[in-house]
């Protein structure tokens, strides 16, 4: 098969599709890779590292989409609605749910969509959205860490310590996968870790790994309050599988808290889980309510491009490789992948994105 990989043209998008590993596995496969020119700078892969993985370099973003499968990270735009057509296979973050322009276009174009967002083992996991909560998770950390500092607004706080000073407080709502991640950069940096859920099983793994390294409370009105009016830094971390996310912090609630503390609301792409979250981006990531850092931003590994894109590629190259090897067939010898397709041939074929524009599936 001939695979395409273009630039990503969204604004602040640094990640590529294909990092020079994955192009070389497709070419030991004895698959051919178009590389447009360019598309690895954001990620700091250079068109000779595509080249010495055995990729074609073309120049322009329309001699990538010729190709029979094109794979990206971001969803396309409406300068690149012109390339979807009929006999394209097109793997990516889709979200068509909430983009109706993108969705009715496909519909018209006719072409194949796989959504990484949607692809699903088993256990009911999502495999390929998984890496960027590691990612966020850790980095929620570092970005609270750095806005505590007085001199960007917070309240000026080490998150360590210092031998006979407290170390900075952090509350991590949600023990999920970003949670899990949070937890274990905060611990690193010696901060007093708090880890909410209402989910017992994940406290109780929390509690097991960190062996008292960590405290774990459930989720519920009394503990929520009573462990974030003592923090310094407040990580929300929760979902509500194909819901909005809840508001476990009110705007009330925030005159009761620290001055100068932060909150990093990762949960933001889901609406957030503080009343007074709205998405911010890499350009003005922070705004200040009520004294307190509110940082929110909705793509937050697209600031550390090269790691997400080795962290999604470890995750998405084995389907890239299927669906090369096997074209379609794949989607049919594969349910994990299956439950990836979400639009083919002018039908939605994935149950809750049918919902979200009204229809029957
Ligand atoms: P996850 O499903 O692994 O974990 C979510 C956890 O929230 C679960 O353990 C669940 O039990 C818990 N939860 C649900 N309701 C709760 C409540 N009322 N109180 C406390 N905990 C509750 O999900 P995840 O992969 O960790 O993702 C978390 C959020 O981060 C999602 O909204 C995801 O989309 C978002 N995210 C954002 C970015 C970004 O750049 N902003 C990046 C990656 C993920």
């Amino acid at each position: 098969m001939i695979i395409g990989l273009p630039k990503e043209i969204k604004d602040n998008e640094y990640r590529v599709g294909m990092s020079p590993g994955t192009v070389h596995t497709l070419i030991e496969h004895g698959h051919q890779v178009r590389v447009q020119a360019g598309a690895g700078d954001g990620s700091s892969f250079t068109d000779g590292d595509y080249q010495s993985a055995g990729a074609d370099i073309v120049p322009h973003a329309e001699d990538a989409w010729s190709a029979q499968m094109v794979v990206k990270v971001k969803e396309p735009i409406e300068q690149e609605y012109r390339y979807l057509r009929q006999d394209l296979i097109l793997f990516t973050y889709l979200h068509l749910a909430s983009n109706k322009m993108l969705t009715d276009t496909m519909m018209t174009a006719g072409t194949t969509g796989i959504a990484y967002e949607t692809v699903q083992i088993e256990s009911g996991e999502l495999p390929l959205l998984a890496p960027m909560s590691e990612v966020a998770g850790r980095m929620a950390v570092q970005i609270g860490a750095t806005y505590l500092l007085k001199t960007l607004g917070g309240r000026g706080i080490l998150m360590g310590g210092v031998p006979g000073v407290a170390p900075a407080n952090v509350a991590i709502l949600g023990a999920g996968i970003v949670g899990a991640n949070a937890a274990r950069v905060a611990v690193g940096m010696g901060a007093q870790v708090t880890v909410l859920d209402v989910n017992h099983m994940r406290l109780k793994y929390l509690d097991d790994i960190f062996r008292g390294q960590l405290l774990t409370r459930m989720s519920d009105r009394f503990n929520i309050k009573e462990i974030v009016y003592q923090a310094d830094l407040v990580i929300g971390a929760v979902l509500i599988p194909g819901g909005r996310a809840p508001w476990l912090i009110t705007k009330e609630m925030l005159s009761h808290m620290r001055r100068g503390s932060v909150i990093v609301d990762v949960a933001v792409d889901q609406g957030g889980c503080v009343e007074t979250t709205h998405p911010t981006t890499h350009s003005d990531p922070v705004y200040e309510l009520d004294g307190i850092l509110h940082y929110c931003v909705t793509n937050m590994p697209g600031a550390v491009p090269r790691t997400s894109t080795f962290a999604l590629n470890n995750q998405t190259a084995a389907y890239v490789v299927h669906l090369a090897n096997e074209g379609l067939d794949a989607v049919r010898h594969n349910r994990t992948l299956l439950h990836g397709l979400n639009i083919h041939r002018g039908f939605l074929t994935h149950p809750a994105v049918a919902e979200a524009f009204g229809l029957k599936y």
